[in-house]
């Protein structure tokens, strides 16, 4: 049996930190044994679905480079289903639901149920002021099928409720991050299945979809585990065998605090736009509930299918941590080969309208000297710009400093040097030696800081002694003019 992997968000906006660690790791089992990834949408709960969050939801798949072979993807402007057990948005699969459903109603698994929402409250309300549990005995649970029909046919209406099996008390789970787990099996009574619009519920709709997309695996959130005995209970009704669980760790902040989806910062949209690579990301979730069991904390995402295998996962609760985070984004950054570095940056540049020397040779020499200097592409923006044109802008704090007597003899003396150079461009010992030259008597800060003005615009700031070696003669000549046109 090959194995049958999903991830089934329901898209309320972007994808979560916490969903995607649930992708991954449906990802990386189904790679591991070269199975199915199927990417399935669960949006029947949403009282109007919004496409472009479905679509924010896929980006995000791909930025991350969790491809899946069956699902729902992205064609042209549309969405679309591909595989052969689709549809693969449960909007679309209304039909399948009520099929199954009148399948448990024949069978007597199931029943109409005419309770009105005030009833059931009230029920409720009184298990409250009695003090004891809420379980719901539905009055309707052994009406027979054709009388339940009569009464529809008066237009009465009704929700589809399970049969919770009254000989079973408790359900017993085998998870594969947990051991053995057991619930009770009819704690709250007979649940729903069919709403009394038509629509089905979440463990109605996931437990069916599992079924007939012969789903073999389920690697999902811990807060799922209460669902788990319902879709069991269902499966087994319909006929199926089903799904082997994984009920991953729960996601704390910093704060030791449940991460909250409506966190925006822990959105994976968010991370692209801060300058996080993919294979970062993808590197720290992996980490989020899963070990390799070796000390080694820095994988490629081939490394990472290699690696993975169902007991590393721990049930310990995860932390995000973002210092990690950056500290795995500075490693695959250094790691990444330099063209390709500067392909990935090109954006972020020009979001700030930098234009730098398109000269290959010169970038790579730009990324070998300076990439160990930022942990983000955002970062990197800050780093590189001093070397675009547009990087020299003469700030106020360079006013008081270019005002100093010693400063203007002491820049036209770096001109003239720059001038009497021949290369295109200084080597660090160039640099020294130039320096040397035209110091004088001048102490440190009386040179550094006109220095910086000079290069940088401003008295502070990055370290000059790469940058100077990568920025061209002539416009150190530029930037040094521009400077001395403020002092009169
Ligand atoms: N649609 C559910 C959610 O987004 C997940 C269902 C599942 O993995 O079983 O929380």
């Amino acid at each position: 049996m090959s194995v049958r992997v999903r991830f089934a968000p329901s898209p309320t906006g972007s994808l979560h930190i916490g969903g995607a660690r649930t992708a991954l790791f449906n990802y990386l089992f189904a790679k591991k044994y070269k199975g199915n990834f199927i990417l399935r949408v669960e949006d029947t709960d949403q009282e109007r679905h919004e496409e472009s969050s479905v679509k924010t939801l896929i980006h995000s798949l791909e930025w991350l480079g969790l491809s899946w072979d069956e699902g729902l993807f992205i064609q042209g402007r549309d969405l679309k289903s591909k595989g052969d057990y689709g549809p693969y948005r449960q909007r679309e699969r209304l039909s399948i639901y009520l099929a199954q459903a009148q399948k448990l109603l024949q069978q007597e698994r199931a029943y109409y149920c005419f309770l009105t929402d005030e009833e059931v409250s009230q029920k409720r309300k009184k298990a409250m002021e009695e003090g004891r549990p809420f379980r719901l005995l539905s009055p309707y649970r052994h009406l027979s099928l054709e009388e339940a029909e009569k009464k529809r046919a008066t237009g009465e209406q009704a929700c589809i409720r399970f049969k919770v099996p009254e000989d079973q008390t408790f359900y017993r789970v085998r998870d594969l991050v947990r051991g053995e787990v057991e619930f009770p099996a009819d704690a709250a009574g007979d649940f729903i299945l069919i709403r009394s619009d038509g629509f089905p519920v979440y463990n109605f709709s996931c437990a069916v979809d599992d079924a007939l997309m012969k789903i073999t695996h389920i690697f999902r959130g811990e807060e799922h585990l209460s669902n788990t005995a319902r879709q069991f209970m269902i499966q087994e009704a319909l006929g199926f065998t089903h799904p082997v669980t994984g009920h991953l760790s729960l996601l704390m902040g910093p704060d030791k605090r449940k991460l909250s989806k409506r966190e925006n910062a822990e959105s994976v949209e968010y991370l692209e736009e801060e300058g996080f690579l993919p294979e970062a990301l993808m590197n720290f979730l992996a980490f989020l509930g899963w070990n390799p069991g070796t000390e080694q904390e820095y994988f490629k995402q081939r490394q990472l299918i290699e690696a993975f295998s169902t007991e590393g996962l721990n049930a310990s609760s995860a932390v995000f941590d973002k210092d990690k985070l950056l500290w795995l984004n500075g490693e695959h950054i250094k790691n990444t080969d330099n063209k390709q570095l500067w392909k990935t940056l090109h954006p972020f540049f020009e979001r700030e309208n930098l234009v730098f020397n398109s000269d290959p040779l010169w970038q790579d020499r730009v990324l070998t000297e300076m990439k160990s200097g930022f942990k983000t592409l955002r970062q990197a923006v800050e780093v590189l710009k001093p070397l675009s044109k547009e990087g020299f802008v003469l700030e106020e704090s360079a006013k008081p400093v270019l005002e100093w007597p010693v400063a203007k003899p002491f820049i036209q003396r770096w001109i003239k040097a720059l001038e009497k150079h021949s290369e295109d461009y200084l080597s660090l010992e160039d640099f020294k030696s130039i320096q040397k030259q035209i110091q004088e008597n001048l102490k440190g800060k009386e040179f550094f800081m006109p220095l910086r003005c000079a290069i940088l615009g401003k008295p502070q700031g990055t370290e000059i002694k790469v940058l100077v070696t990568l920025l061209k003669r002539v416009e150190l000549i530029r930037r040094a003019e521009e400077s001395l046109k403020y002092i009169v």
